[in-house]
């Protein structure tokens, strides 16, 4: 399993939560859950097999990868790697982001993230040129 090669990782943060008060999701949901601190946590558990992955997968998807937990921890700890790798796992298992899989299948369909039909986007540059 991916996330394996990110044990020490997970291992080595202290849980001091100095990340905390940088990490835009936290700010925006106030949840420590969502923080990295919450976030090793909660790996922590799901390699220890105290947790399932579809118990996990929400706060996985609940990280922009920003870098700012990794650029405020004293230990530089690659947090969004071993976030990516858990995302890997969870769509390797069949509960990858349905947002994320709908905007693929628009693009394969559509050529369009949105869904939208290829014709609207000619109509429109139609009428630009007109
Ligand atoms: S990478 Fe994720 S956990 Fe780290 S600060 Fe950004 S949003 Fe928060
Ligand atoms: S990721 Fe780093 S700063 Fe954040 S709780 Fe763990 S050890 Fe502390």
């Amino acid at each position: 399993m991916a996330l394996e090669k990110h044990r020490h990782i997970i291992m080595e943060c202290v849980s001091c939560g100095l990340c905390q008060s940088n990490c835009p999701i936290y700010k925006q949901t106030n949840l420590e859950s969502n923080s990295a601190k919450g976030k090793m946590t909660i790996l922590f558990a799901l390699l220890e097999g105290w947790l399932n992955w579809d118990e996990v997968a929400e706060r996985m998807y609940e990280c922009t990868t920003c870098k700012n937990c990794q650029a405020t921890c004293l230990s530089g700890l690659d947090i969004p790697a071993v976030v990516e790798a858990a995302r890997a796992e969870l769509v390797k298992r069949g509960l990858g982001n349905k947002i994320s899989a709908q905007l693929v299948e628009n693009m394969q369909k559509t050529h369009n993230p949105f869904g939208e039909d290829p014709k609207a986007r000619n109509r429109l540059k139609e009428l630009a040129e007109a």
